[in-house]
């Protein structure tokens, strides 16, 4: 019911020609594959070398971040307009990296969701508790809170075009990893959330990507998990041969 996604998200990293080198060698590895969509977000300044590379592959072109405004007196942001102009079809929004080291919050979270959408893209929306929160059983206030902001005042017919991706902030990056039975849980309650904000049909079917520390020798268990529906994936999308596998799980 719900075409499972793997993204990977390449942070601050890559230049233009390891942009192209590392593209050309996961091409070439996932040859074929069509049993999920795939997306690679590299760094801004990689997007337009990447377009023409990946055109008419079964790879598709995300970006990490983006400004809510499509133009103005806003230096050194980009929009989404730009974006897809650059060949984009999703951006990354939320990314715990970006609330913690950029103190964006819920309402700016959501005025780039609105804006991605506006602009014909898929809104990656990441949400996610940091292992305080966790600790001090605040984990689902935080969950509600983070998505029922960043989808604030969008209605049930361009939930199609949203993507959430539940980032513990204490897995990413770090090796560790929620359990199969503990991540399979919190999607449970986000696809919940969104039943009840919404309604059945679009709580079946938005897609629930796991994302922190997903590597070759974990990505089967949590993708056995009925609610997990992909992976956003940071350092092992950095190696071509590794993000292959992810995107063969099985
Ligand atoms: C991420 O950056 O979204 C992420 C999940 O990173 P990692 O896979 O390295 O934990």
């Amino acid at each position: 019911m719900r075409r499972p996604l793997i993204a990977g998200n390449w942070k601050l990293h890559k230049t233009r020609d390891e942009s192209v080198a590392l593209v050309t060698a996961l091409k070439a590895a996932v040859a074929g594959v069509d049993s999920c969509d795939i997306l690679v977000a590299p760094p801004f300044t990689a997007l337009a070398v990447l377009a023409p590379l990946l055109a008419g592959s079964n790879i598709q072109l995300g970006a990490q971040n983006c400004y809510p405004e499509t133009t103005g007196a806003f230096t050194g942001e980009i929009s989404p307009q730009l974006l897809k102009d650059a060949g984009c079809s999703a951006v990354i929004v939320g990314h715990s990296e970006r609330r913690q080291l950029f103190a964006e919050d819920d309402a700016f979270i959501n005025r780039k969701v609105k804006a991605v959408l506006a602009a014909g893209l898929t809104a990656i929306l990441c949400v996610g508790e940091t292992l305080e929160e966790r600790e001090n059983g605040e984990i689902l206030d935080v969950l509600t809170r983070q998505t029922k902001g960043g989808l604030a005042g969008l209605d049930a017919t361009v939930l199609q075009n949203v993507v959430i991706a539940y980032e513990p902030v204490w897995a990413i990056g770090t090796g560790k990893t929620a359990s199969n039975e503990d991540a399979q849980e919190v999607h449970s309650f986000l696809r919940g959330l969104l039943r009840g904000s919404y309604d059945q049909a679009t709580a079946d079917n938005t897609r629930i990507l796991y994302g922190g520390s997903v590597k070759p020798d974990n990505v089967d268990g949590l993708m056995a998990q009925d609610d997990i529906d992909g992976a956003l994936v940071g350092g092992a999308s950095l190696k071509a041969e590794d993000f292959a596998r992810i995107v063969r799980f099985g």
